[in-house]
């Protein structure tokens, strides 16, 4: 299967050849086609699939083909992708362009978000809004001061569509459903479908195909995952320990705050490893810094709270490690993912601590994979999770030697506390 076999335009298949676009992954094999069938799509892929490029071509041919009004300066938007955060409306708009590098005319590609400037987009949007990607709050503003309209939407799209259906955006994809017209193409992409999304797909598809890349060639399989046991406060040095004892690249660290995002990399640029934290409390100027400095490996970690779990596209992350585990089991899917993108290998670490222990079986559970737990020599775990009646396990002690060696050590280093 090749990208000539697609029958996409030669515009486009210039600007996948000079992306370094060879081969079709799987996922645009099989999307791609129905798409230009006008097919509505239930797409199944794991994170780093390719499943940008599967909705992008589709909607850059569509577009390329229709009627010189939406070349125009209208406002009429034709191709619609919803996104859950800021930083993958960005990178999908981002692949937009370089997709859209030969055509001519160039479609204008709007990535509409909150936290950067609405007035800088309404100005933007005036020159004309072909291709918007949008997360939905900011996307209702400006439709309703009516600075772009929905009306002939011809194509949208659900990216991460597990949880742009979840409780959250309820409400606003239902405001926004209101707005689109109901002939429309709709295409869905996730890397996973819950039963409860699965029913709501329904809200927005139309006999939908499903499409499912093969689960016996995830990512994942390329993923080295290890599962290390360690105590709770000893995280923090461990991770320093592992990043230079295994010389460890491009590293992705996810925590389950953002204080804790920035405590950590506090600790690690205290020691020399150079680190940047990545969470919601940055504007969005320190995010996009924080993203170019770890790109461009002026850092070699990147810290970062869940918010960065999905989206995120480097293609060179050697190691993900959760220093805290996931809240959702499928969270970790989407977390290991962020490694072993575009054909490389990767490694992915969890940190098992005595309270979390059983919450990491679960998340085996639900990946279904079993690893074997793993000890750093001079960090062996001593706590154990004791559990009382009726009660969560909580962490308690079984005090050796060590223990106590551990407490004078860590006595002496207390200002150096990780958590
Ligand atoms: P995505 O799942 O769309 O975020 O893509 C994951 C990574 O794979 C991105 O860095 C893409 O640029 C890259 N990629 C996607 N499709 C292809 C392809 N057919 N050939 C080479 N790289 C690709």
């Amino acid at each position: 299967m090749s990208f000539q076999s697609l029958a996409l335009p030669d515009t486009l298949l210039q600007a996948l050849t000079q992306a370094a676009y060879l081969t079709p992954t799987p996922i645009q094999a099989l999307a791609i086609p129905l798409m230009l069938d006008g097919k509505d799509v239930l797409a199944q892929a794991q994170t780093g699939t390719g499943k940008t490029a599967a909705f992008a071509l589709p909607a850059l041919k569509f577009w390329a083909e229709s009627s010189v009004d939406s070349q125009s300066s209208s406002q009429h938007v034709h191709t619609l992708v919803l996104a859950p955060t800021r930083e993958l409306a960005l990178q999908v708009a981002s692949a937009f362009e370089t997709f859209s590098r030969c055509l001519s005319p160039k479609p204008h590609i709007h990535a509409i978000i909150g936290g950067a400037d609405s007035e800088e987009q309404i100005a933007a949007l005036r020159k004309g809004a072909d291709i918007v990607v949008a997360t939905p709050g900011r996307l209702l503003d400006l439709i309703r001061q009516n600075k772009m309209k929905l009306s002939q939407l011809k194509l949208l799209v659900l990216d991460e569509a597990d949880k742009m259906l979840s409780l959250g955006f309820a409400d606003e994809l239902a405001e926004l459903l209101q707005q689109i017209p109901a002939q429309r193409q709709t295409a869905l992409f996730s890397a996973t479908f819950p039963d409860k999304v699965r029913a709501l797909t329904l809200q927005v598809l139309t006999s939908p195909i499903p499409v499912r890349v093969d689960q016996a060639v995830p990512t994942v399989d390329r993923i080295e995952q290890r599962a290390i046991t360690v105590d709770n406060d000893f995280r923090g040095r461990l991770l320093r320990h592992l990043i230079k004892a295994e010389n460890w690249d491009h590293t992705l660290v996810f925590v389950a705050s953002k204080r804790a995002a920035a405590n950590l990399a506090n600790k690690l640029r205290n020691d020399g490893i150079k680190a940047v934290a990545f969470h919601g409390d940055l504007d969005q100027d320190e995010r996009v810094a924080a993203l170019q400095t770890f790109e461009s490996r002026r850092a070699k970690v990147l810290i970062a709270t869940d918010i960065a779990a999905r989206g995120l596209d480097f293609d060179d992350i050697t190691h993900v490690v959760n220093f805290d585990l996931p809240r959702s089991p499928d969270d970790y899917v989407h977390r290991i993912g962020r490694t072993a993108r575009a054909g490389k290998v990767g490694m992915a670490i969890s940190f098992i601590t005595a309270e979390n222990a059983e919450h990491f079986k679960l998340i085996e559970m639900r990946a279904k994979i079993k690893l074997e737990r793993e000890q750093i020599t001079g960090f062996e775990a001593t706590e154990v999770a004791v559990k009382t009646k009726g009660q969560a396990p909580v962490k308690g002690k079984r005090k050796s030697k060590k223990d106590k060696l551990r407490e004078a050590a860590q006595r002496d280093q207390s200002a150096d506390s990780d958590s």
